[in-house]
């Protein structure tokens, strides 16, 4: 009661909400600069199961924005540092640990068992394969990126709403991308400024607690971009796109 008594209080979360977080299973995809972010706030708002999926040990120049690990943590599995840090943060958050790479083959064995995914990694092949397997498994994916001075964050609920009637679906990631953009960048290129991982994994932890206690309204359909040298926010909308490879043309009839 005491450790969540500021969300007690909250109208929109308070007891039911609380609840709500304890029995959810929250898995997220990327260990690294939004996963640093988002994790711990997820174990200290209570959800009840959080996954970890990175494959990757802990570098030197990850540090710069991935701030649950230590300089002494460099060449450990980033999720075995994980783990440690969220169990001190909060020992009632049982951590599921998958020190292995999300690919089109492994995603929907991961992702099983799981009642929504966060995606924080940064290259389009694993967005595709985590956005394909929270879709199979009917959940919703909520999906952050960052480069240079720039992030973005959507929820995306096609995996929700599949069964419903066309009018009512919502899109996935791949109606926003259809195919890998012939531009795409790596951070490890063009570089992000770290406190812009602080900002975006944020607000898809944000999102995540919305999501589950039901509070105000998701970022559903809809992408905020964050242009962090000019300090603004925009919102644009991102409707389902009956040409999609992954949820479009579904229950055609
Ligand atoms: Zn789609």
């Amino acid at each position: 009661m005491e450790r969540y008594a500021r969300h007690l209080v909250l109208r929109e979360i308070g007891g039911p909400g609380q609840q709500r977080l304890k029995a959810a299973r929250v898995l997220l995809v990327g260990a690294g600069g939004l996963g640093c972010v988002a994790a711990p706030l997820l174990a200290a708002a209570g959800v009840g199961v959080v996954g970890l999926v990175d494959p990757d040990v802990v570098s030197l120049s990850n540090l710069q924005r991935q701030t649950l690990y230590r300089t002494e943590d460099v060449g450990r599995l980033k999720v075995d540092c994980a783990r440690e840090r969220l169990g001190d943060l909060n020992p009632h958050v049982q951590v599921e640990a998958h020190p292995i790479a999300l690919t089109s083959e492994t995603a929907d064995g991961i992702v099983a068992g799981y009642d929504l995914v966060l995606d924080g990694t940064d290259d389009f092949a694993t967005r595709f394969a985590v956005n394909a397997a929270a879709y199979g498994a009917g959940i919703a994916l909520v999906s952050g990126a960052i480069e240079r001075w720039t992030g973005q964050v959507g929820v995306f609920a096609a995996g929700l709403t599949r069964d419903q009637p066309p009018s009512q679906r919502q899109a996935c990631y791949r109606c926003l991308t259809p195919e890998i953009p012939p531009d795409a960048e790596t951070c490890a290129r063009v570089g992000v400024v770290g406190a812009l991982a602080g900002v975006v994994g944020a607000m898809m932890a944000l999102e995540v607690v919305k999501l589950i206690a039901g509070a105000g309204e998701p970022l559903v359909g809809r992408l905020l971009i964050y242009d962090a040298l000019s300090a603004e926010t925009r919102t644009v909308r991102v409707p389902p796109d009956t040409a999609c490879p992954v949820c479009g043309g579904v229950s055609a009839s």
